[in-house]
């Protein structure tokens, strides 16, 4: 049994999920979770599939809130989007966010997603990296850092993300120390922002990752440096609410971790509690 309870990466129907807010806030509380923060992509001007339509911004809020109505005193609900460097809405009004990178611009001013079909990828790299796998992994943790700092989230998400095809490519050496060191380099400047590392176990759920992000080198370092982690489920999908949370407790407590921070089932008490692993 999960000690988590609580996920505050969660995508609905408003953007690329499967279920509806509902039916998430419902599998949620079925399973006994004391919070849910629901995180839909943020609109952007591209790729429309995949993020909140620009026009239904507000119906998102609005629907939130209500649920959040709904389930006041038996489980705390939370309005949060994941924004990207290229989303365009304001998240004033939001209780939180999740900063994420899924897309490098290419030069002639297009996208092309980090967490897109392998033959994408294929192509982003051959056409824009001259073919290496190390310099496309370069520039995504530049984006990472970036972004992060520049923008202050409450949650940094998937941290490496850019793994996601490296497992059917073979890009780069993930055991590489130039690998490792960049990925550490940016990381660290990450530190000092107070965000939460996400440790998103969406990849283990579908089933495409053996592991969570980000990769256990990482959580060890950010433990050293005394960084702390949030357990999300990056779910699109009801059934798998907390799909993959015992796998990454189990990583976490191997590491040396004896807490995760959650939403807090409490929102008088503030935003964000711990819960022990232990
Ligand atoms: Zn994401
Ligand atoms: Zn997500």
């Amino acid at each position: 049994m999960s000690r988590v309870l609580s996920s505050a990466h969660v995508h609905t129907t408003f953007c690329d999920g499967k279920s509806t807010a509902r039916e998430m806030a419902q599998a949620a509380y079925e399973r006994g979770f004391v919070s849910l923060g629901f995180s839909s992509h943020a609109p952007q001007t591209f790729d429309p599939a995949h993020c909140i339509d620009p026009s239904r911004e507000d119906v998102y809020k609005a629907e939130i809130r209500a649920i959040q109505q709904e389930y006041a005193g038996r489980m705390a609900v939370y309005l949060g989007m994941e924004r990207d460097m290229l989303s365009c809405s304001d998240p004033q009004s939001l209780d939180y966010f999740i900063a994420s990178v899924h897309y490098f611009i290419t030069p002639d001013g297009g996208h092309s997603g980090v967490d897109a079909p392998s033959n994408v990828m294929r192509r982003y790299v051959d056409e824009y990296c001259e073919g290496s796998g190390i310099e496309m992994a370069r520039r995504y943790f530049t984006l990472m850092r970036e972004y992060v700092i520049q923008s202050r989230p409450a949650i940094i998400g998937h941290f490496d993300l850019v793994r996601y095809n490296n497992a059917a490519l073979g890009l780069y050496d993930e055991n590489s120390d130039v690998y490792r060191n960049m990925a550490l380099d940016a990381l660290r400047d990450m530190r000092d922002t107070d965000a939460l590392l996400e440790v998103n176990t969406g990849g283990v759920a579908r089933g495409y990752m053996t592991e969570p992000y980000p990769a256990a080198f990482l959580l060890s370092a950010w433990k050293e440096w005394g960084g702390e982690v949030i357990i999300n489920s990056d779910c699109h999908y009801a059934p798998l609410i907390d799909g993959g949370y015992s796998q990454a407790e189990e990583l976490l407590l191997s590491l040396g971790y004896d807490h995760i921070v959650r939403l807090s089932a409490d929102p008088e008490k503030g935003m964000w509690e711990q819960a022990s692993l232990e």
